[in-house]
């Protein structure tokens, strides 16, 4: 391995792979036989290019694997997101903060409903909470039949007659029965048969055993008393909500409708709205807190040290899109085993980014020879060359082979898609997708590594230098 690996550990997780004097070192200057190509005409031009390309190619499939190198982006890419998030100013998360929702769930429950719905109200409109379901009523008009939690009274006097009903049902079904049993019991209740409902379940898991255990006993003792049978699942559930609120002076008709499920999924999306709430505002918090630790890791030295590994991991996809462009592509499902050649390559192009890459590493020794036999196609549209078995040049070491795209490939080669995928992914890892001399992979890598510059940019103002 040519370049020179560095580890540097960041905030206890983060382990980035730089190199920092690495790219230096190996990269300076191209052989002169380069400049002779650009004298030659057509096909030719191409085929010993490629042939004189090769040990570079080699090297760079060796060194500069496109797989390496974006799990290499990638590791920035999280140091840096981190940092960025740790950047935000701890008065964007006061108000989740200080919330009753990040409070333990015994405390959120144990709070009176007018209480939760106000929390819940006031916390609504932060950007960590604009997708999250809330336990507390939010219209929603493109969703027919979708039941939003508890409304808060005043919110009853806009609502159309069938949802006023509704609401106003579940609103008085949750008074009475939680002066019945409690917030934990008629959780409890409901979830008992119900289980599916999302986040009622970590809502019930998340209190403490012994309150599970106490609440579960007074609440099946009732079921003992109603019913001889052991099990009367939901029907059995409705039996005992209807007792319940009759003892409370509501006698129970059709119209409560515990029966269908309206009222009843109202209560339950309340309560996993709790759970919502809660989950999202602790999340938020811990991811923060996490995010603050890592960004305080970030020092002015290491702003100038992460942009320098950044710049040279730039320059190491320029040479990788170079180099793949310079491969045949072959597009083996249209059943064409023929390589593609690229038309639009600019020689001296190459050659004067190659020099101000500093490219020199040290080159495999091979001596190959073009293939005069097929001209260096690797064969004819439908038979591979017997002398370069499709390869257009000769005397390849073996090892070098699995490295390179042929010019072209043997129906054997390419028999089944099995075939095929292997193929096609043994060349992806190393060059990024081999596209008919398209480089998508390679451009968006170095397009995203210059937003990264730019968000170290951003932070490096909201950094100030030691003094
Ligand atoms: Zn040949």
């Amino acid at each position: 391995m040519a370049l020179k690996d560095l580890l540097i550990i960041c905030g206890g997780e983060f382990l980035i792979i730089n190199w920092i004097e690495g790219l230096d070192r190996c990269f300076a200057g191209l052989q002169k036989s380069l400049t002779s190509i650009r004298s030659l005409k057509g096909d030719r031009k191409y085929y010993e290019y490629r042939r004189t390309a090769l040990p570079y190619i080699v090297w760079i499939t060796e060194n500069l694997k496109y797989g390496d190198l974006s799990s290499l982006s990638l590791d920035y890419e999280s140091y840096i997101l981190e940092c960025s998030a740790g950047s935000r100013p701890e008065s964007d998360f006061a108000r989740l903060r200080q919330s009753l929702f990040n409070q333990p769930v015994t405390t959120i429950l144990a709070a009176d409903l007018e209480t939760q719905l106000q929390a819940s109200q006031t916390i609504q409109s932060h950007p960590n909470m604009k997708d999250v379901g809330s336990p507390h009523y939010v219209k929603k008009a493109s969703y027919y039949h979708h039941y939003a939690g508890l409304p808060r009274p005043s919110q009853l006097s806009t609502m159309d007659p069938s949802n006023k009903k509704l609401y106003g049902d579940a609103l008085r079904a949750h008074t009475l029965l939680t002066r019945k049993l409690g917030s934990v019991g008629l959780l409890y209740l409901l979830f008992k048969d119900y289980y599916g409902f999302t986040g009622v379940k970590q809502l019930w898991k998340s209190l403490p055993f012994a309150t599970r255990f106490l609440t579960k006993m007074k609440v099946n003792r009732l079921f003992g008393e109603v019913f001889v049978k052991k099990y009367h699942g939901r029907y059995g559930t409705n039996k005992i909500i209807d007792r319940l609120l009759e003892e409370s002076g509501w006698y129970v008709t059709e119209d409560v409708d515990f029966r269908t499920g309206a009222v009843r999924k109202i209560l339950l999306d309340y309560y996993s709205g709790l759970w919502k709430y809660h989950n999202a505002v602790k999340t938020a918090l811990e991811e923060y807190d996490k995010s603050r630790k890592i960004y305080e890791t970030l020092t002015p030295e290491r702003i100038t040290y992460l942009r320098t590994g950044l710049e040279q991991l730039r320059d190491a996809y320029r040479v990788l899109s170079i180099v793949g462009r310079l491969n045949p592509a072959t597009d083996f499902r249209s059943g064409n085993r023929l390589g593609k050649i690229p038309t639009d390559l600019d020689y001296n192009n190459f050659e004067q980014t190659m020099k101000k890459l500093g490219f020199e590493p040290e080159l495999p020794t091979f001596e190959i020879e073009h293939c005069d036999k097929c001209s260096g196609k690797g064969g004819s549209s439908n038979r591979v060359c017997n002398t370069c078995q499709g390869w257009g040049v000769t005397g390849l070491p073996s090892s070098v082979k699995r490295l390179i795209p042929k010019m072209m490939y043997s129906s054997q080669d390419v028999s089944s898609y099995k075939k095929q995928d292997a193929l096609e992914r043994g060349y992806n890892y190393i060059y990024g997708r081999l596209n008919f001399g398209r480089t998508e992979q390679t451009d968006y890598q170095i397009e995203s590594i210059d937003q990264m510059l730019t968000a170290l940019d951003l932070l490096e103002k909201g950094i100030k230098p030691k003094v």
